[in-house]
């Protein structure tokens, strides 16, 4: 894989014109060529609570992906990477067969969504890609590629299909045609979110809130631990069957309980004598969580981003004791970050054992904070800190 997304900062996401420079090289001028991008995303709060039907607190970031495409008269649909510098083909009208590139699976899978979903009345397209999102590491790079590539399809075919319905595509897609049985955050915050503002949703019903954001004397930073995230699968299934029984064992004292969702703080509090040890600490992160991303809400209703901040720690603790789905890479990160005036809250990100971490911290006295981070992480674990600067940015859109 290249690398060059390794270091964001020192590598501008090509511009449209670029990509439209490439795009015509490759397939020729002419004819109605637009542009779709869609940004990754990073989650500030509610972690693991997505598949217990509870709530997210996502923002888009400003690194994604860009697509610039036309319509064919067949079925036929060619892409170019830039950034892989390759070529791919496929025919909507032949079966899929999972023979192109991994990056142009994601493609492939949301065009096959697409015409699935609109009874195979798709068209073939031509399109160039290429992305700053750095790939891999919970950033959702992947979503960013399928929400642009849906957002495109759409626009070319002249669908109106609805954002949230894009979003479930590409989330089909990923778990028809990539095997990667996603839960639905990502799409929907590279799709849904806007500019100064995080985007609150529920995700059993899947309704959503935006929640003013607008950092003037603070900034987002992704602190990218560089260690991979190589456990987290099956200690993924361990918490998530540890979820499920504490819902069996619960549910004989609250009837009607389908999911940790269900449970207050106070019905845990009174009923968790009920759980072994184990599935006790698991159930009470999910529970404590939920309540911190409803707090976290109100607290950005607020613009109180002191009380914010304390949520995304006290998030990293329950993560750490309670979930223990955190590595000493991100606790060393998160006791520097504690110890940091200029850091206002920090939490790991993501599923865990690895991967990236998110910090709210105060633009005055941001690069005395940033070179002391990557010292100190640096001196603690040998490896050497990635740290990304953004704030809340838009969703994917037409650019042409
Ligand atoms: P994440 O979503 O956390 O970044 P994934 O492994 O889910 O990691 O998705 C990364 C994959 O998405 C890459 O391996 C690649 O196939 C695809 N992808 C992401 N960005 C691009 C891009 N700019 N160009 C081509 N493929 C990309
Ligand atoms: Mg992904």
């Amino acid at each position: 894989m290249l690398k060059r997304h390794d270091v964001i900062g020192e590598f501008k996401l090509a511009t449209v014109a670029e990509t439209r420079d490439v795009f015509e090289g490759v397939f020729g001028g002419g004819g109605a060529i637009i542009a779709a991008k869609a940004p990754g995303r990073v989650n500030l709060i509610g972690e693991h609570t997505d598949y217990n039907d509870g709530f997210v607190l996502p923002m888009a970031i400003s690194h994604g992906v860009t697509i610039v495409g036309r319509l064919r008269e067949d079925r036929k649909v060619r892409l170019r990477s830039l950034d892989y510098g390759e070529s791919a083909e496929f025919n909507l009208d032949e079966r899929y067969d999972a023979s192109g590139p991994r990056w142009s699976q994601y493609v492939e899978g949301v065009a096959r969504t697409f015409d699935e979903e609109y009874d195979g009345e798709i068209r073939g397209l031509e399109a160039a890609l290429t992305g700053d999102a750095p790939q891999g590491s919970g950033l959702s790079s992947s979503a960013a590629l399928e929400v642009a590539a849906g957002l495109l399809i759409d626009q070319l075919n002249g669908l109106g299909t609805g954002r949230v319905e894009i979003a479930l595509f590409g989330q089909k897609a990923e778990h028809n045609y990539l095997g990667v049985k996603c839960g639905i955050m990502d799409q929907f915050a590279s799709c849904l979110c806007r500019e100064d503002h995080a985007l609150f949703l529920d995700c059993r019903s899947l309704e959503h809130k935006h929640a003013p954001m607008k950092l003037r004397d603070e900034v987002a930073l992704i602190l990218d631990s560089g260690k991979s995230r190589g456990l987290a699968d099956s200690k993924y299934n361990e918490r998530r069957a540890a979820c499920e029984e504490g819902v069996r064992i619960l549910s004989g004292a609250l009837p009607g309980i389908r999911a940790l969702r269900d449970v207050s703080e106070t019905q845990f509090e009174e009923f968790s004598r009920l759980l072994p040890d184990v599935v006790k600490k698991r159930c009470r992160h999910v529970v404590t969580e939920n309540q911190r991303t409803l707090d976290s809400m109100q607290a950005l209703l607020k613009g109180d981003m002191e009380r914010f901040g304390a949520l995304m720690f006290a998030s990293h603790d329950s993560l750490r004791f309670d979930y223990e789905v955190s590595c000493d890479e991100l606790d060393v990160l998160n006791e520097l970050a504690e110890e940091s005036p200029a850091v206002i809250g920090e939490r790991m990100t993501g599923a865990g054992f690895g991967g990236c971490a998110v910090a709210l911290a105060r633009r005055d006295g941001l690069e005395d904070l940033k070179a002391y981070l990557s010292e100190e992480y640096f001196k603690k674990t040998g490896r050497r800190l990635k740290i990304y600067e953004t704030s809340p940015a838009r969703g994917a859109a037409i650019v042409d």
